[in-house]
């Protein structure tokens, strides 16, 4: 059902057609170069929903993290829970990535960036979010009042239909499916 995604690819899509969680992790690990436990797992298991191989997940990963950490310890600290995703460690689970239900509901502790920004976002923060990503002023308010009423699936779907210009009955229910339908939208 997945497409595949090269690692060349990913700046472009995640700027078109990653939902507002995974386009906060993927600046967030770009500024930082590094993110906690809990962004690593919902990015990771997301972009290998996206259709990125093993190999091109631990270029990818490893490339973000420098030069903060350095290729050796990649390879000892963080490498094995990437196979591990991918179900090439451990128990050999293939994992699947989170749905928006899984994200909505978690707890964050200092430094986390994973999440729902809809939940999660102060509201200024989630306001700037959603200009960055082009939704107009209207738009904006109503995905608010989705917001302030706890709908926050459908603020996002609502921030789907503003930035592809297009109506979108489904509903988001997980952040894979908002990539594909958004990939859909403007092929
Ligand atoms: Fe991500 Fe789902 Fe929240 Fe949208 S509703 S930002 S896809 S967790």
């Amino acid at each position: 059902e997945f497409g595949e995604i090269s690692i060349k690819d990913i700046d472009q899509v995640a700027k078109t057609s990653f939902p507002l969680c995974m386009r906060h992790l993927f600046e967030k690990v770009k500024e930082d170069h590094h993110l906690k436990h809990g962004g690593r797992m919902q990015l990771g298991l997301f972009l290998k929903g996206v259709g990125l191989k093993l190999d091109d997940a631990l270029a990818f990963w490893k490339a973000e993290f420098a030069p903060k950490v350095s290729a050796e310890r990649f390879d000892k600290e963080y490498a094995y829970n990437i196979r591990h995703n991918y179900g090439r460690e451990g128990k050999r689970t293939d994992y699947t990535p989170y749905s928006c239900q899984k994200i909505i509901s978690v707890t964050l502790g200092i430094g986390d960036h994973h999440g729902c920004p809809y939940r999660h976002f102060s509201e200024e923060n989630l306001r700037a979010a959603l200009v960055r990503m082009g939704v107009s002023s209207r738009a904006v308010e109503d995905v608010m009042d989705k917001v302030h009423n706890r709908h926050y699936q459908l603020a996002c779907t609502l921030t789907f239909e503003a930035v592809h210009g297009s109506s979108y009955d489904a509903g988001i229910n997980h952040p894979n499916q908002y990539f594909i339908d958004s990939q859909r939208v403007l092929q």
